[in-house]
Protein backbone atom coordinates (compact mmCIF):
# COMPACT_ATOMS: atom_id res chain seq x y z
CA UNK A 1 0.00 0.00 0.00
CA UNK A 2 2.57 2.55 -0.97
CA UNK A 3 0.02 5.00 -2.64
CA UNK A 4 -2.04 4.64 0.59
CA UNK A 5 0.92 5.68 2.87
CA UNK A 6 1.55 8.44 0.35
CA UNK A 7 -1.67 9.64 0.61
CA UNK A 8 -1.11 9.90 4.29
CA UNK A 9 2.14 11.22 4.51
CA UNK A 10 0.98 13.89 2.33
CA UNK A 11 -1.99 14.69 4.29
CA UNK A 12 0.02 15.00 7.53
CA UNK A 13 2.31 17.44 5.75
CA UNK A 14 -0.40 19.70 4.37
CA UNK A 15 -2.17 19.83 7.73
CA UNK A 16 0.65 20.40 9.57
CA UNK A 17 1.17 23.47 6.88
CA UNK A 18 -2.46 24.22 7.48
CA UNK A 19 -1.75 24.41 11.10
CA UNK A 20 1.47 26.80 10.76
CA UNK A 21 -0.62 29.07 8.74
CA UNK A 22 -3.52 29.51 10.67
CA UNK A 23 -1.37 29.76 14.02
CA UNK A 24 1.11 32.47 12.18
CA UNK A 25 -2.82 34.06 11.58
CA UNK A 26 -4.05 33.63 15.28
CA UNK A 27 -0.60 34.94 16.83
CA UNK A 28 -0.87 38.31 14.89
CA UNK A 29 -4.55 38.69 14.76
CA UNK A 30 -4.79 37.55 18.34
CA UNK A 31 -2.18 38.92 20.03
CA UNK A 32 -1.91 42.44 18.93
CA UNK A 33 -5.21 43.14 16.40
CA UNK A 34 -4.40 45.71 13.71
CA UNK A 35 -7.06 47.65 13.56
CA UNK A 36 -7.56 48.25 17.73
CA UNK A 37 -3.61 49.44 16.72
CA UNK A 38 -4.44 51.52 14.30
CA UNK A 39 -6.86 53.11 16.48
CA UNK A 40 -4.71 54.28 19.22
CA UNK A 41 -1.92 55.62 16.32
CA UNK A 42 -4.45 57.59 14.79
CA UNK A 43 -5.38 59.20 18.03
CA UNK A 44 -1.49 59.86 18.91
CA UNK A 45 -0.65 60.99 15.69
CA UNK A 46 -3.83 63.21 15.42
CA UNK A 47 -2.30 65.31 18.72
CA UNK A 48 1.92 64.93 17.78
CA UNK A 49 2.18 63.64 14.57
CA UNK A 50 4.80 66.42 14.21
CA UNK A 51 6.83 64.54 16.83
CA UNK A 52 6.10 60.93 15.63
CA UNK A 53 6.73 61.34 12.02
CA UNK A 54 9.27 64.24 12.25
CA UNK A 55 11.48 63.53 14.65
CA UNK A 56 11.38 60.14 16.22
CA UNK A 57 13.62 61.05 18.95
CA UNK A 58 11.81 63.53 20.00
CA UNK A 59 10.09 61.52 22.67
CA UNK A 60 12.26 59.12 24.79
CA UNK A 61 12.74 55.88 24.19
CA UNK A 62 10.89 55.16 27.45
CA UNK A 63 7.73 56.40 25.91
CA UNK A 64 5.73 53.51 25.04
CA UNK A 65 4.03 55.36 22.16
CA UNK A 66 7.63 55.85 20.29
CA UNK A 67 7.17 55.47 17.04
CA UNK A 68 10.01 52.82 16.52
CA UNK A 69 8.68 50.92 19.61
CA UNK A 70 5.15 49.82 17.25
CA UNK A 71 5.01 46.56 16.29
CA UNK A 72 3.53 47.43 13.14
CA UNK A 73 5.45 50.65 12.15
CA UNK A 74 7.34 49.49 9.55
CA UNK A 75 4.07 48.05 7.53
CA UNK A 76 2.09 51.24 8.37
CA UNK A 77 4.68 53.20 6.80
CA UNK A 78 4.82 50.84 3.17
CA UNK A 79 1.30 50.80 3.34
CA UNK A 80 -0.31 54.04 0.13
CA UNK A 81 -3.56 54.34 -0.45
CA UNK A 82 -3.62 55.63 -4.15
CA UNK A 83 -7.10 56.45 -4.48
CA UNK A 84 -10.02 55.62 -2.56
CA UNK A 85 -10.47 52.44 -1.53
CA UNK A 86 -7.49 51.11 -3.60
CA UNK A 87 -4.22 50.35 -1.41
CA UNK A 88 -0.73 49.58 -2.62
CA UNK A 89 2.03 47.33 -1.14
CA UNK A 90 5.17 49.53 -0.82
CA UNK A 91 7.32 46.35 -0.55
CA UNK A 92 6.29 44.59 -3.37
CA UNK A 93 3.73 46.35 -4.84
CA UNK A 94 0.60 44.52 -5.25
CA UNK A 95 -2.59 46.30 -4.62
CA UNK A 96 -5.83 45.75 -2.84
CA UNK A 97 -9.80 46.78 -2.44
CA UNK A 98 -9.78 46.94 1.08
CA UNK A 99 -7.05 47.57 4.03
CA UNK A 100 -7.88 44.97 5.68
CA UNK A 101 -6.89 42.70 2.65
CA UNK A 102 -3.66 44.27 2.56
CA UNK A 103 -2.86 44.11 6.78
CA UNK A 104 -3.56 40.09 5.83
CA UNK A 105 -0.79 39.89 2.93
CA UNK A 106 1.53 41.72 5.51
CA UNK A 107 0.66 38.94 7.75
CA UNK A 108 1.45 36.52 5.16
CA UNK A 109 4.25 38.22 3.13
CA UNK A 110 6.07 40.36 4.93
CA UNK A 111 5.96 39.32 8.61
CA UNK A 112 9.65 39.98 8.73
CA UNK A 113 9.25 43.47 9.25
CA UNK A 114 7.18 43.12 12.11
CA UNK A 115 9.25 44.80 14.89
CA UNK A 116 9.66 42.27 17.53
CA UNK A 117 12.43 43.62 19.91
CA UNK A 118 12.27 43.34 23.82
CA UNK A 119 10.89 46.87 23.78
CA UNK A 120 8.10 46.34 20.89
CA UNK A 121 4.91 47.79 21.78
CA UNK A 122 1.19 46.31 20.67
CA UNK A 123 -0.76 49.98 20.98
CA UNK A 124 -3.58 47.38 21.07
CA UNK A 125 -2.72 46.59 24.52
CA UNK A 126 -3.69 50.20 25.37
CA UNK A 127 -7.35 50.54 23.46
CA UNK A 128 -9.24 50.43 27.47
CA UNK A 129 -7.81 53.91 27.99
CA UNK A 130 -7.75 54.84 24.56
CA UNK A 131 -11.27 53.75 23.72
CA UNK A 132 -10.92 52.28 20.65
CA UNK A 133 -14.03 50.45 20.24
CA UNK A 134 -15.54 54.09 20.80
CA UNK A 135 -13.77 56.38 18.86
CA UNK A 136 -13.96 53.59 16.01
CA UNK A 137 -17.44 53.10 16.22
CA UNK A 138 -17.40 49.38 16.55
CA UNK A 139 -19.44 49.00 19.36
CA UNK A 140 -22.48 51.34 20.31
CA UNK A 141 -23.28 51.97 23.83
CA UNK A 142 -26.60 50.90 24.77
CA UNK A 143 -28.38 52.28 27.82
CA UNK A 144 -26.86 49.54 30.03
CA UNK A 145 -23.48 50.79 29.57
CA UNK A 146 -23.96 53.94 30.30
CA UNK A 147 -26.56 52.88 33.34
CA UNK A 148 -24.17 50.33 34.84
CA UNK A 149 -21.21 52.62 34.30
CA UNK A 150 -18.95 52.46 37.79
CA UNK A 151 -17.00 55.51 38.57
CA UNK A 152 -14.20 53.97 40.62
CA UNK A 153 -13.17 51.60 37.79
CA UNK A 154 -13.24 55.21 35.87
CA UNK A 155 -11.02 56.64 38.18
CA UNK A 156 -8.82 53.31 38.71
CA UNK A 157 -8.53 53.66 34.62
CA UNK A 158 -7.81 57.40 34.27
CA UNK A 159 -4.89 56.55 36.99
CA UNK A 160 -3.47 53.73 34.58
CA UNK A 161 -3.60 56.62 31.43
CA UNK A 162 -1.11 58.62 33.71
CA UNK A 163 1.14 56.47 34.38
CA UNK A 164 1.11 55.31 30.77
CA UNK A 165 1.76 58.74 29.45
CA UNK A 166 4.63 59.77 32.71
CA UNK A 167 6.34 57.08 30.70
CA UNK A 168 6.64 60.07 28.32
CA UNK A 169 8.63 62.33 30.64
CA UNK A 170 11.94 62.79 31.32
CA UNK A 171 14.53 64.58 33.41
CA UNK A 172 15.60 66.15 29.86
CA UNK A 173 11.96 66.02 28.75
CA UNK A 174 10.13 68.50 31.60
CA UNK A 175 9.46 71.45 29.01
CA UNK A 176 9.06 72.43 25.12
CA UNK A 177 7.04 71.76 22.78
CA UNK A 178 6.95 68.11 22.81
CA UNK A 179 6.34 68.36 26.86
CA UNK A 180 3.68 70.50 25.68
CA UNK A 181 2.12 68.14 23.17
CA UNK A 182 2.68 65.42 25.54
CA UNK A 183 0.83 66.66 28.19
CA UNK A 184 -1.89 67.66 26.13
CA UNK A 185 -2.79 64.56 24.82
CA UNK A 186 -2.70 62.92 27.99
CA UNK A 187 -5.00 65.29 28.99
CA UNK A 188 -7.44 65.05 26.49
CA UNK A 189 -7.26 61.06 26.42
CA UNK A 190 -6.78 60.61 30.19
CA UNK A 191 -9.99 63.10 30.51
CA UNK A 192 -12.18 61.49 28.61
CA UNK A 193 -12.68 58.29 31.09
CA UNK A 194 -15.12 58.94 32.75
CA UNK A 195 -18.64 57.76 33.07
CA UNK A 196 -19.91 60.84 31.65
CA UNK A 197 -17.51 61.03 28.28
CA UNK A 198 -16.77 57.66 28.02
CA UNK A 199 -18.76 57.05 25.21
CA UNK A 200 -18.80 60.40 23.48
CA UNK A 201 -17.10 60.17 20.13
CA UNK A 202 -17.67 64.04 19.44
CA UNK A 203 -19.95 62.44 16.60
CA UNK A 204 -23.13 62.34 17.85
CA UNK A 205 -24.01 66.46 17.24
CA UNK A 206 -22.53 65.77 13.36
CA UNK A 207 -24.85 62.91 12.84
CA UNK A 208 -27.74 64.58 14.47
CA UNK A 209 -27.26 67.27 12.18
CA UNK A 210 -26.85 65.44 9.32
CA UNK A 211 -29.85 63.47 10.10
CA UNK A 212 -31.90 66.57 10.44
CA UNK A 213 -30.34 67.65 7.66
CA UNK A 214 -31.20 64.35 5.28
CA UNK A 215 -35.04 64.42 7.13
CA UNK A 216 -35.42 68.32 5.20
CA UNK A 217 -33.87 67.44 2.15
CA UNK A 218 -36.24 64.61 1.78
CA UNK A 219 -39.56 66.44 3.17
CA UNK A 220 -38.63 68.87 0.61
CA UNK A 221 -38.26 66.88 -2.06
CA UNK A 222 -41.06 65.07 -1.36
CA UNK A 223 -43.13 68.09 -1.36
CA UNK A 224 -41.73 69.42 -4.38
CA UNK A 225 -42.55 66.68 -6.24
CA UNK A 226 -46.13 66.53 -5.16
CA UNK A 227 -46.54 70.46 -6.13
CA UNK A 228 -44.81 69.53 -9.36
CA UNK A 229 -47.47 66.54 -10.38
CA UNK A 230 -50.54 68.56 -8.98
CA UNK A 231 -49.75 71.71 -11.13
CA UNK A 232 -48.52 69.16 -14.37
CA UNK A 233 -51.89 67.80 -13.72
CA UNK A 234 -54.20 70.53 -13.14
CA UNK A 235 -52.47 72.45 -16.17
CA UNK A 236 -52.78 69.16 -18.57
CA UNK A 237 -56.02 67.40 -17.47
CA UNK A 238 -58.24 70.35 -15.70
CA UNK A 239 -60.69 70.49 -18.69
CA UNK A 240 -61.47 67.01 -18.55
CA UNK A 241 -62.36 67.02 -14.97
CA UNK A 242 -65.93 68.90 -16.12
CA UNK A 243 -66.36 67.04 -19.50
CA UNK A 244 -67.70 63.32 -19.95
CA UNK A 245 -65.18 63.29 -23.20
CA UNK A 246 -61.63 64.66 -23.66
CA UNK A 247 -61.36 67.51 -25.96
CA UNK A 248 -58.71 66.54 -28.38
CA UNK A 249 -56.30 69.21 -29.04
CA UNK A 250 -55.40 68.46 -32.49
CA UNK A 251 -57.66 69.98 -34.57
CA UNK A 252 -58.31 68.51 -38.22
CA UNK A 253 -57.43 65.38 -37.66
CA UNK A 254 -59.18 62.11 -37.01
CA UNK A 255 -59.53 63.02 -33.29
CA UNK A 256 -61.44 65.88 -34.39
CA UNK A 257 -63.88 63.78 -36.71
CA UNK A 258 -64.33 61.17 -33.68
CA UNK A 259 -64.76 63.67 -31.03
CA UNK A 260 -66.86 66.07 -32.73
CA UNK A 261 -69.61 64.30 -34.44
CA UNK A 262 -71.52 65.78 -37.30
CA UNK A 263 -74.84 67.02 -36.50
CA UNK A 264 -77.76 65.16 -37.44
CA UNK A 265 -79.31 65.62 -40.75
CA UNK A 266 -82.49 64.62 -41.74
CA UNK A 267 -82.50 62.58 -44.20
CA UNK A 268 -85.14 63.46 -47.61
CA UNK A 269 -87.48 61.40 -47.76
CA UNK A 270 -87.85 60.86 -51.66
CA UNK A 271 -91.40 60.07 -53.16
CA UNK A 272 -91.80 56.13 -53.67
CA UNK A 273 -91.55 54.84 -56.75
CA UNK A 274 -94.67 54.08 -58.58
CA UNK A 275 -95.68 50.87 -58.59
ZN1 LIG B 1 3.72 43.11 -0.45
Amino acid sequence: MPILKFNRRFNAIYLAALLSVLKWDLYYAGQCPRDQSRSVRKVLEHHMEEFLQGDADALPRSCPFHIHRDMYHDHESHKIEESYGKWYCNYCGKSFYAESFLDNHFSRRHPQHVYTGPDSVCLADYCDIFRCDVISGRVDPTFWDTALCIEDDMVELATDCQEVFKRCFTEKLNSGPVFEAINKTMSMVCSSLTCSRYWFTGKVEENQWLMLLKTFCTVFLIGSLIIYYFLAYHHFFSESLFLDNPVPQRHGSLFEAEYYPKPYKRKRLRHPPPI
